[in-house]
């Protein structure tokens, strides 16, 4: 349809480029329609369109849900038209459900005009990567959350508990005071010493946990590892000192080269509520949480709140209509049936 119709339209009309592709999309559908309305015998007259109407997407088309508005991209080259929405008063509507909500993402919506009024309306969907349509699709990509008590935990539920290094660095910790007290020469010599000695020791404990990651993302024949942006992690762990933000940042590096290595991807994600939110149903809510509890206030989905996080990663690079998801063309995230608290 597109092949043929395309270029008269745009050579015909001033529609831009996507209200093009758009109106192809419409006369082909109700062009499909049709046809299979006859293939089932029934009656069918050629589709004709009378009332004036054109079509929105995500590219033509923002909502401002906050605003309670909508931006509209006009024909040809002119400008966006911002307007109002009328949405019900009553903030419980289920209108607000869709508007609000990261369970639905937009798609193509129609724009009606009727009685000197004009009516947009709304297309919703269900983002695509839920794991019982996982087994259609190709790629593959394991989700990691960093942490301060479990260094690491996968969409596989596959946790690197920190544990001994968390005491060890204390211990390192403690000798580090004493020797500044001390002030001599000597001490100030041994205190180089021993954060050298801490550093390899923090290294040589990270290189393991990458090794880790990189093996379960083979195991489970990943195409990519995600992990949420280290910036971010920052501000979510205030228990996390520089060291931590260190060792994430080197636990990353590591994880990026034996990954390139093994011929797998590393990919960042903003990490919005990926620690309050429900992996199972998407309910968020700070209550959700309770130290590495995870209990969902609306699903009931309990688990351990870093693995919750892990598979929220996972989900968000394939979701967030990440571009390299789909130029990568990776559309599900490994994942251990079943839920695993660690030991
Ligand atoms: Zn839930």
């Amino acid at each position: 349809m597109q092949a043929l119709a395309y270029d008269p339209i745009r050579e015909e009309t001033e529609l831009g480029g996507q209200h093009a592709v758009l109106a192809c999309h419409e006369a082909a559908s109700a062009i499909k329609s049709c046809n299979e309305k006859r293939r089932n015998e029934k009656k069918a007259s050629k589709p004709r369109f009378t009332s004036r109407s054109i079509t929105y997407d995500t590219r033509s088309m923002t909502v401002f849900h906050e605003r309670e508005q909508v931006s509209l991209a006009t024909l040809g080259d002119h400008a966006r038209v911002r307007a109002d929405l009328s949405l019900p008063a009553a903030t419980d509507g289920y209108q607000y459900e869709f508007l609000d909500s990261d369970e639905w993402e937009y798609t193509e919506s129609t724009l009606h005009y009727r009685d000197g009024c004009w009516y947009l309306h709304l297309g919703f969907r269900r983002p695509k990567i839920d794991e019982s349509e996982s087994t259609t699709a190709n790629g593959t990509v394991l989700g990691v959350d960093l942490g301060v008590n479990q260094i690491a935990v996968t969409s596989t539920a596959r946790f690197f508990d920190a544990g001994e290094l968390n005491h060890t660095r204390r211990e390192f910790e403690k000798t580090r005071t004493g020797l500044q007290e001390t002030g001599t020469q000597s001490a100030h010599r041994t205190l180089e010493r021993r954060s050298g000695r801490e550093r390899r020791y923090v290294r040589h404990v990270l290189h393991d946990v990458a090794n880790g990651i990189v093996e379960e993302a083979r195991d489970h024949e990943c195409d990519g590892i995600v992990f949420e942006d280290l910036e971010e992690i920052r501000t979510n762990l205030p228990e996390a000192d520089w060291h931590s933000d260190w060792a994430f940042r080197s636990l990353k590096e590591y994880v990026e080269y034996k990954a390139e290595i093994a011929g797998i991807f590393v990919e960042t994600v903003q990490p919005w509520n990926t620690s309050t939110q429900c992996s199972e149903c998407g309910f968020t809510t700070d209550e959700n949480r309770t130290g590495a509890d995870f209990e969902c206030q609306s699903c009931g989905n309990r688990n351990h709140a870093d693995y919750n996080a892990a598979k929220n990663i996972a989900k968000r690079y394939l979701r967030r209509g990440h571009q390299s998801s789909r130029r990568r063309g990776v559309s599900q995230y490994a994942l251990k049936s079943g839920s695993r608290t660690p030991s």
